[in-house]
Order: structure tokens, then C-alpha cells, then sequence
């Protein structure tokens, strides 16, 4: 599993917005952190890194019960368009 790379994301989008009126946007972006489910305990572990192992058991079997996610909350920019 990899981790989702938040400033690969904003240079993409900057070069994505580049020449648009979506250039020098700037926006929100919320990384959701992995919860994984111990095979051998159950315990559930939360991290903003892949699960290296139970911090209970130590056992490193898990259950991955939600995914690392890269949520876009707002994009805002100004249009200066006209703004010479
Ligand atoms: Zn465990």
C-alpha cells in the first residue's frame, strides 16, 4: 500500500491548472489515516502510515477496515481575468 503523496497532488494540479483561470488556486485536502483490524487480536490500529505491526500483539496480520483516502474538500481562486 502506498501512501498517498499530498504535494504530488498539488504539483499535478498546478500543472494541470496552469494557463486556466484555475491557476494560483489554492485548496483543502484532508488525508484520511488507515484503520487496520488485527487477524490475531482484533485490536483496531489507526495510522497515517501503512500498519507495520499490532501495537497490541505485535502480530502482522491485519484486516484492512478503511483505506488511506485523499479527500478534495475546496478548490478556491479568484478569478483575474480581469484584473489588469
Ligand atoms: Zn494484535
Amino acid at each position: 500500500m502506498h501512501r498517498v503523496n499530498e504535494e504530488a497532488f498539488k504539483q499535478s494540479f498546478s500543472w494541470a491548472a496552469a494557463d486556466t483561470e484555475a491557476q494560483g488556486a489554492s485548496m483543502e485536502l484532508r488525508i484520511t489515516s488507515i484503520r487496520a483490524r488485527c487477524q490475531v487480536c482484533h485490536s483496531e490500529t489507526e495510522s497515517d502510515d501503512p500498519v507495520v505491526a499490532c501495537g497490541r500483539c505485535g502480530a502482522l496480520s491485519f484486516d484492512v477496515v478503511q483505506g488511506s483516502e485523499m479527500i478534495l474538500e475546496s478548490i478556491e481562486y479568484e478569478n483575474t481575468s480581469c484584473a489588469q
